[in-house]
């Protein structure tokens, strides 16, 4: 067993991840920047180490940093948690080389799943529905985009295979604009990237995100814990969450199941990971698999009732999966809705001191956060403070909940985007479940 876990990342994740290690008996390091000193995790951790200024280049992504810090403490594992270094795969292989455990999958497997080429190649073989596209990178020849392109019918999108947080993606509506289109994509690919490789799938014009979390040992075991709706997006970041995702055929949802665990054997996943995939008209398009555990990771763990974060820590430990598929129940229904220091309407980050703070509470209620009384949101990092997370026995008794909880949150002293979810969960749609990617923005008027 892993006997002391430090945590490269900070607020709410990095909470989680040390109420995980307890529960485990295992000891914490927390490391952070000069302006997180104050953070809870910080005070709750068993050690802690200030590993640099706050800009996360010189902190949260300083790798030296943080091996150093692993070696001075005697840590023998890192759980990276989500975004910084979670899918990095350099970063990965460093710390294994170093001689510390990295909680999550090989190095290998980060390499490929973040290349979408070679993702969606692995994904293919391994029977996982994909979008239609372009079977690799694209080639600069005329004729053969053209081609490319008419085979898989417009609209077409180009997207950089290196691509990450919604960026490095075009869409072409016709033939005139293609060539163009995908110069272009080529170019800022390499810019922002370093690596002008793009594919092209056929644009899906109202799909919704529908998501499959699976847990796998790299011991040839995998399960899944269903999926999850995370179509509730502004800019692809997503706002609100739930499982199961409404309205699905049972077959269509198994039949990706299915898919997906196969894939994770086929490919030797070890940790947590989920399956990306666009649904439209009953059919799932896988488009990426992120390597590591997600934001909405809770809404899983309430319905099936495993705790994600624990078990990440066992496998990591070399346990082989604690259950196996028959053994997940699923029952009821969850919702997440994140709570993000920003202004309800402009969006903008928010930064400044909580004066006043009282989270809701109640049966089915719970609060993944790391704000107090008195604690400063500082404008370094990303405007997520906490998640507001329900359970019901069914969609409508975990959304009223939601509606109870968020009325009763105050977060004073810094404007958040609660009013912005106490309208979400009275939206006519929303309640009837199974709107598409595009509905936030519309409905922001975006
Ligand atoms: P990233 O890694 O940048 O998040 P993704 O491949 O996950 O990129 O795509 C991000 C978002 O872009 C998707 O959630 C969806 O909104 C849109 N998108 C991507 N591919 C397609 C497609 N083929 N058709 C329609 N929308 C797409």
């Amino acid at each position: 067993m892993l006997d002391k876990v430090l945590i490269a990342n900070r607020g709410e994740i990095a909470l989680r991840i040390l109420r995980a290690c307890k529960e485990l008996d295992i000891k914490t390091v927390a490391v952070h920047s000069k302006v997180d000193a104050a953070l809870k995790h910080v005070k709750l951790a068993d050690e802690a180490v200030c590993i640099g200024p706050n800009p996360s280049p010189q902190s949260y992504l300083n790798v030296p940093a943080l091996i150093s810090a692993m070696e001075i403490t005697g840590a023998s594992g890192v759980h990276p948690g989500y975004g910084f270094l979670a899918e990095n795969a350099d970063f990965a292989e460093q710390v294994e080389k170093s001689g510390f455990v990295f909680i999550g999958p090989t190095a290998d497997v980060i390499r490929i799943m973040g290349d979408k080429v070679a993702a969606i190649k692995t994904m293919k073989a391994a029977g996982v529905p994909t979008v239609p596209g372009s079977d690799g990178p694209l080639s600069s020849d005329t004729a053969t985009l053209h081609a490319t392109a008419m085979r898989i019918g417009y609209p077409v999108i180009i997207k950089a295979a290196a691509g990450g947080g919604g960026r490095g993606m075009r869409v072409v509506e016709d033939q005139e604009s293609l060539v163009n289109a995908v110069s272009i994509t080529k170019t800022e690919a390499a810019a922002a990237f370093g690596d002008g490789t793009v594919y092209m799938e056929k644009f899906l014009q109202n799909p919704r995100h529908v998501e499959v979390q699976i847990l796998a040992d790299g011991q040839g075991h995998a399960i899944h814990l269903g999926d999850r709706d995370c179509s509730l997006q502004r800019r692809h970041q997503k706002v609100l969450e739930e499982a199961p995702a409404p309205g699905i055929p049972e077959d269509a949802r198994q039949a990706v199941f299915e898919s997906c665990v196969t894939a994770c054997i086929q490919i030797n996943y070890r940790g947590a990971g989920t399956f990306e995939f666009l649904y439209e008209d009953g059919h799932f398009y896988f488009i990426e698999m992120n390597t590591r555990v997600q934001v909405e990771h809770p809404v899983s763990e309430m319905i099936t009732g495993v705790d994600i974060v624990k078990e990440q820590l066992l496998i990591a430990s070399g346990r082989a999966l604690s259950f196996k598929q028959e053994d997940i129940i699923f029952r009821g229904h969850s919702f997440e809705c994140r709570i993000n220091a920003e202004d309800p309407v402009t969006f903008m980050p928010q930064p400044g001191t909580i004066n006043a703070y009282h989270a809701p509470g109640g049966n089915g209620i719970r609060v993944d956060s790391h704000i107090y009384n008195g604690y400063t949101v500082p404008p370094n990092y990303d405007s997520l403070i906490g998640k507001v997370i329900t359970y019901g026995h069914d969609r409508e008794a975990a959304l009223s909940r939601m509606r109870i909880a968020l009325d009763e949150m105050v977060i004073d002293g810094i404007k958040t985007n609660i009013p912005l979810h106490e309208d979400l969960v009275r939206d006519e749609a929303f309640k009837n479940g199974g709107v598409n990617i595009h509905y936030l923005e519309k409905k922001l008027g975006l």
